[in-house]
C-alpha cells in the first residue's frame, strides 16, 4: 500500500541540529546565563490550572507585554510557537503554494526548510561581498514575500539601514525581517514596522531573553497583515505557562536582558581576539556568536564534540564555504571551546 504524501516533502529531511550531549553547547545561539530571574519566580508560582485549563486563543497579556516592550499597539503583535513558528504561519498568510519566496543566502536554515514544507519557490539571493543584502537582486524576484534576517544567522552580520528601507520601500510585497538576535545589535528596524504598511519584524523570547525552552515568539507590523498572520497561525500555539512566563520576562526582566545581552557582545570581543591569535578571521557579528570561516569545519567540530564541546558547522556555505559557528557565554565556556578548538584544528 503506498501511503499518501506530499510531492513537495519528497526532499525535505528531519531538521536535526547535532544534540550530542556535551557539557559545553555553544550550538544553538541560545543565552547561556541562565532563565531570567522574575520569570523563574514566576514558574515556581505557577499554578496547576495553568496545566489542566486550555490557555487563551491568542495569548492577549503576552500581546499586551510585547506592545509595550515594542513601543507597538496591541493590534499589531502577534504571538506563536517560537518565532518559527510565526514566520511558518506568515509563509502561509501570504503566499500560495507555488508562490516564489525570495531570501538572502545564506540564512537561517528554517528557511529554505519551511518554503519546502508550504510548496514555495525558494529564490535564494547571495550576500554581496561586504555581507550586504544585494537589494536589487531581491526586488528583482517580484516575490509576494522577502525574508530578509539582521543580525544575519549564520553570519551574525548586519543589513545597512539604506539597503532596508530602499528593500521595504520598494518591494512589491510583504518584507518579513527577521530579528531574532536584535537585543545584540546596535540598530533594529522595529521602527519600520511602525511606519511601512508591508513590513512585519519577528523575534524571540529565545536568545537573548533565555527562555528557549517555552518556545514563545512574535511578530509587529500593521494590524492587517498581524490578523492574517494570526488567521495562519490559529489559536492555542502558546501555551499558558509560556505567555506567563514571557509576558513576565517582557516586563521585569528587561534590565537583567540587557546586562546578560551586554556580557555576551564583551565575551564576543574577547572570543574574536582568540580566534585571532589562532590565524582564524570571524565575521563582522553583532549577535551573541560568531562565524568562523574554516575548510573541513565539520571534522573540526566532530572532533571539537569528542572534547566535549558542541559548536554548529556549517559545509559550503555561499560565498563563505566550511564555517563554524559559536556561541558566546560565560567565559569559562569560552575557554574550554577555545582549548578544544586548538587541538581540533588540522
Ligand atoms: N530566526 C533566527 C534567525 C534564528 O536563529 C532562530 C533560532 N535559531 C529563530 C528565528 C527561531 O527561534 P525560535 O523559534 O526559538 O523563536
Amino acid at each position: 500500500m503506498s501511503l499518501p504524501s506530499r510531492a513537495s516533502f519528497a526532499d525535505i529531511r528531519l531538521y536535526s541540529p547535532s544534540k550530542l550531549k556535551c557539557s559545553v553547547d555553544l550550538s544553538d545561539n541560545t543565552n547561556l546565563f541562565g532563565m531570567p530571574p522574575a520569570a523563574e519566580r514566576a514558574l515556581r508560582e505557577a499554578t496547576a490550572s495553568l496545566a489542566s485549563r486550555y490557555p487563551t486563543g491568542y495569548a492577549p497579556d503576552l500581546r499586551q507585554a510585547v506592545a509595550a516592550y515594542t513601543g507597538m499597539e496591541p493590534a499589531q503583535v502577534t504571538t506563536g510557537c517560537g518565532s518559527d513558528d510565526v514566520i511558518d504561519s506568515a509563509l502561509r498568510a501570504f503566499l500560495e503554494p507555488g508562490d516564489a519566496l525570495a531570501f538572502q543566502e545564506p540564512t537561517f536554515v528554517m528557511v529554505p526548510y519551511l518554503s519546502k514544507v508550504n510548496a514555495l519557490r525558494a529564490l535564494p539571493v547571495p550576500l554581496r561581498p561586504d555581507y550586504d543584502i544585494d537589494v536589487d537582486g531581491l526586488l528583482a524576484t517580484r516575490a509576494k514575500l522577502i525574508y530578509v534576517c539582521t543580525p544575519n544567522n549564520p553570519t551574525g552580520t548586519v543589513i545597512p539601514r539604506a539597503s532596508m528601507e530602499r528593500l521595504v520601500d520598494n518591494a512589491s510585497g510583504v518584507v518579513l525581517i527577521d530579528e531574532a538576535y536584535a537585543e545584540f545589535a546596535r540598530e533594529s528596524f522595529l521602527d519600520l514596522a511602525r511606519t511601512r504598511p508591508n513590513v512585519l519584524v519577528t523575534r524571540t523570547l529565545s536568545k537573548a531573553f533565555g527562555l528557549a525552552g517555552m518556545r514563545v515568539g512574535y511578530a509587529v507590523g500593521h494590524a492587517t497583515l498581524v490578523t492574517e498572520v494570526e488567521k495562519a497561525r490559529g489559536p492555542y500555539k502558546v501555551t499558558g505557562l509560556s505567555e506567563r512566563l514571557a509576558a513576565v520576562a517582557l516586563t521585569q526582566d528587561v534590565e537583567w536582558m540587557k546586562a546578560r545581552a551586554a556580557e555576551s557582545l564583551a565575551i564576543r570581543a574577547r572570543l574574536e581576539a582568540e580566534l585571532g591569535k589562532l590565524g582564524l578571521e570571524p565575521l563582522p557579528s553583532e549577535g551573541n556568536f560568531v562565524l568562523v570561516p574554516l575548510a573541513g569545519a565539520p571534522a573540526v567540530a566532530e572532533r571539537m564534540r569528542q572534547r566535549d564541546v558542541n559548536v554548529r558547522a556549517f559545509q559550503g556555505l555561499t560565498g563563505i564555504g566550511d564555517a563554524l559557528r559559536i556561541g558566546c557565554g560565560p567565559w569559562t565556556m569560552m575557554e574550554a571551546a577555545l582549548g578544544a578548538l586548538r587541538e581540533a584544528l588540522p
